[in-house]
């Protein structure tokens, strides 16, 4: 999701199986469709852009719709399919897939000076299943992210700095866990796409830029400048936001 991105046609093939039976498959055999389409496709499926319904949607919650060697071979893709965007996360609906799983990895080399002042850690490989946050504390911080179904735009978003995420693991097991800087940025991000949300809901409108604007003119570790410049978020800095 941040400065990296990349694509699905939305149309549906009017011979697909979905479109024929749209009006007539149940939620969990719509899911177990795409599911087995994607993956018996034998390439990485494009990434569902912006107007698609599918991102609009709140995806059905995990009850058991894929047994577990379709799950696993399920994240699997999706991790390929967020390593060849690239990106740092990828939620089901970005493939068509209205269920709420996502992956996350962040381990982009990443400059010392933008990893500190955006609190960008690590992040290890994880899948989440039926995912939800919660602020922790009141701080809140401003910084540019884009996302594989938006392409070639970017814009700053506030988020709470800190949130406790509660998601079940692909082995069943309930987990709860605490994030911090970029890591719950990026577990926010891809937990609001499977509620339907995308990041432009709660972007600062006028901070949008095209990636090629970005690039060369508001990469700097902080939003200060882009901020004076283009007019949102105006104040004394990040620590007021
Ligand atoms: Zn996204």
């Amino acid at each position: 999701m941040p400065a990296d991105a990349s694509d699905l046609s939305p149309e549906i093939d009017p011979t697909s199986p979905e479109a024929d039976s749209a009006g007539t498959l149940s939620i969990d055999d719509r899911i177990r469709e795409s599911v087995h389409r994607i993956l018996e496709a034998g390439v990485l499926p494009p990434i569902v852009q912006a107007g698609h319904p599918v991102l609009r949607q709140s995806a059905a919650p995990f009850t058991g719709q894929l047994d577990a060697p379709t799950l696993s071979a399920l994240i699997d893709l999706m991790r390929r399919a967020m390593h060849k965007a690239p990106g740092v996360g990828l939620a089901a609906p970005q493939l068509g897939i209205p269920l709420r799983l996502a992956v996350l990895e962040d381990t982009f080399d990443v400059d010392p000076e933008v990893a500190a002042v955006r609190g960008r850690q690590p992040l290890e490989f994880f899948a989440m299943l039926n995912p939800s946050y919660e602020p922790l504390g009141t701080e809140r911080k401003a910084f540019y992210e884009g996302c594989l179904s938006v392409n070639g735009l970017q814009a700053a978003v506030l988020r709470p700095e800190s949130v406790r995420l509660t998601f079940t693991d692909p082995d069943g097991a309930v987990k709860t866990r605490e994030f911090t800087g970029w890591q719950a940025r990026i577990v926010q991000h891809e937990t609001d796409h499977v509620n339907g949300v995308l990041y432009l809901d709660r972007a600062e409108l006028r901070s949008l830029t095209t990636n090629t604007e970005y690039a060369a003119r508001w990469a700097q570790p902080d939003t200060t400048k882009a901020r004076q410049e283009l007019g949102f978020l105006p104040g004394p800095g990040d620590a007021r936001l």
